[in-house]
């Protein structure tokens, strides 16, 4: 018999593509979303279309399934997550509570959270140079607003509910994943997808706007890195959170360098400061992920950038916009 796992989010971006990967371990697989995946179809088994913020509807995503991968949820780059914290908060708290509860009620044996790098506090990342962030770093608490708290206090839950309940529970603390198939346009892009767009849209020797002055720092996971290591964390038997990125910390400016090697182009950078920027500097500290499941995520900057831009390149040349 296969394993019977739920993939919610199964439309979006990483969803997506966990769902292909499960496929490809021979499961069986549920996906469930508010819409369908945006640029290809999906590999599930079955594709439910429902509205998490439900209970009733988590009650059927959850049924007869063994291992639930919880990954909807109302997000965006940094733009869209510093303009509507309520809205997030609300979306965001009803999915997870009702998706806990239903799993409870179905007795789904493992049930695994996508927390966020962004319930990390604000005084730990204010350098640029920052000191990659160990799990334990997340209290005493001051997460992003909206988004990063509500993240933070379903880690929690997912805590009571395997001390109350029982119930299995993994969080895994996603930082800045990217690849193709992801949004690149519309507002909920985050910087390498947004960057790579501009960067295929302007001419040789032409300007690109950059929100900040693009000496923030980040680390970016490729997406495969990704769904692997969601994948062995699910079967660990870990049960506290822990991160998932990998340690090469790059700055915004460099990361366009990057990407305008690859498209052999010579951009000028022009920096908005009124734009957000995010906390001044991140990176994933994987100590305790390395000896969890003796595995990170290792595939190179360079490597992974090269696919993901020349996707948003076709994307946009096949939406007929000139590149
Ligand atoms: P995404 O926006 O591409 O996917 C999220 C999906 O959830 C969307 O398809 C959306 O339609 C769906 N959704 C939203 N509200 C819903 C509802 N009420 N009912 C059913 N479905 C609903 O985002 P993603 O990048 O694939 O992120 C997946 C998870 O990983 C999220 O929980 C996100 O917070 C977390 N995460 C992602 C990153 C990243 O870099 N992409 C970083 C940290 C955490």
């Amino acid at each position: 018999m296969n394993k019977r796992a739920v993939v919610t989010g199964a439309g979006g971006f990483i969803g997506h593509h966990l769902v292909s990967y499960l496929k490809q371990c021979d499961y069986w697989v549920r996906g469930v979303d508010l819409k369908q995946p945006e640029y290809e179809s999906s590999k599930a088994d079955e594709m439910l279309l429902l509205d998490l913020r439900e209970f009733e509807n988590c009650l059927e995503a959850t049924k007869d399934m063994e291992e639930v991968y919880n990954l909807a949820a109302d997000m965006g780059g940094i733009g869209y997550i510093t303009a509507f914290h309520a809205t997030i908060a609300r979306n965001n708290t009803l999915i997870n509570s009702h998706m806990l509860e239903s799993s409870r009620l179905n007795n789904v044996s493992r049930f695994l959270y996508s927390s966020s790098a962004c319930v990390y506090p604000g005084y730990k990342q204010e350098l640029a140079d920052v000191t990659p962030l160990k799990e334990e770093d997340a209290y005493p608490a001051d997460p992003e607003e909206g988004y990063g708290w509500e993240k933070l206090f379903t880690e929690k839950m997912c805590q009571y509910y395997t001390e109350d309940h029982g119930l299995e529970t993994r969080v895994v603390r996603f930082h800045n994943v990217y690849g193709p198939l992801g949004t690149y346009d519309g507002g909920k892009e985050k910087a390498p997808a947004a960057l790579s767009r501009k960067i295929a849209l302007v001419e040789d020797g032409g300007q690109i706007e950059v929100w900040g002055d693009g000496d923030q720092t980040r680390s970016f996971m490729y997406i495969d890195d990704c769904v692997e290591g969601i994948f062995r964390i699910m079967q660990s038997s870990y049960r506290w959170p822990l991160n998932l990125g990998t340690d090469r910390m790059v700055t915004i400016n460099e990361l366009i360098e990057i990407i305008s090697a690859i498209a052999q182009k010579q951009v000028h950078k022009v920096h908005d400061l009124s734009k957000p920027q995010g906390v001044r500097g991140r990176n994933s500290d994987n100590t305790i992920l390395n000896e969890i499941i003796g595995w990170a995520p290792s595939i190179d900057l360079e490597e992974g950038l090269e696919p993901t831009y020349n996707w948003i390149l076709n994307e946009l040349s096949a939406a007929g916009q000139k590149v």
